[in-house]
């Protein structure tokens, strides 16, 4: 009798029957007691796993957001991607740097060094030097962070984000994977797009400079 039953929960485990398996952790947290965790870290609400895996279509592709720009050339093929350990990201960067571009953080609003600067120049990758927006592109959105209408082409992968209990775009470049903030719909012509970048994703090369690649 007992070996009956062990041979059907086998062979269901074999045939991987249940579907109801999605990750290891939401099976090993579902039966835990009630009792809420004490020391719940400060993030603002639990991101609604299933909610996300409901989705038809859950693969995390890039959603291409460009719309029309008819002004931009290809200004440089950002073929191959630079990838680097954590321990060599955390010596190329600081604190802060690290804290925004590799772990997605954001700088608190009107604080970034780049908020009200409108000086003519590139907008380059604060990780690998990409040059990512034009000054021509930036305006001044009073939402406490640099916003452009528009990247240089190709430089940016966008990436549907719903933590914090919201559903954004993320911004990514395209050549390091470094986090610069999100797209929003709400900007001005010709676009409408408002690409919202932390201060410390970026550096700045002025124009009389010609903006260098990645050293
Ligand atoms: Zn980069």
């Amino acid at each position: 009798m007992k070996n009956a039953v062990f041979a059907i929960a086998l062979a269901a485990a074999l045939t991987g029957c249940g579907g109801g398996e999605r990750s290891p952790e939401s099976a090993a947290t579902a039966p835990s007691p009630p009792a809420a965790p004490a020391e719940a870290e400060p993030v603002p609400q639990p991101v609604d796993h299933a909610k996300i895996n409901t989705q038809p279509e859950p693969v995390p592709k890039p959603v291409q957001l460009t719309q029309h720009e008819p002004i931009m050339k290809p200004k440089q093929a950002t073929e191959e991607k630079i990838v680097k350990t954590d321990a060599e990201w955390r010596a190329k960067l600081t604190p802060e740097e690290y804290r925004i571009l590799r772990r997605k953080g954001t700088e608190r609003a009107f604080t970034g060094k780049f908020d009200h600067h409108f000086k003519d120049g590139t907008y380059t990758c604060k990780g690998c030097g990409t040059p990512l927006f034009l000054s021509a592109t930036k305006y001044n959105s009073g939402c406490g962070w640099p916003a452009f209408y528009d990247s240089i082409k190709d430089t940016i992968d966008t990436v549907p984000d719903t933590s914090h209990g919201m559903v954004r775009i993320e911004i990514t470049c395209k050549k390091c994977g470094g986090h610069l903030g999100h797209v929003f719909e709400d900007g001005p012509n010709p676009t409408g797009l408002r690409y919202c970048v932390n201060s410390a994703s970026m550096g700045f090369v002025p124009t009389e400079k010609k903006p260098e690649a990645s050293k």
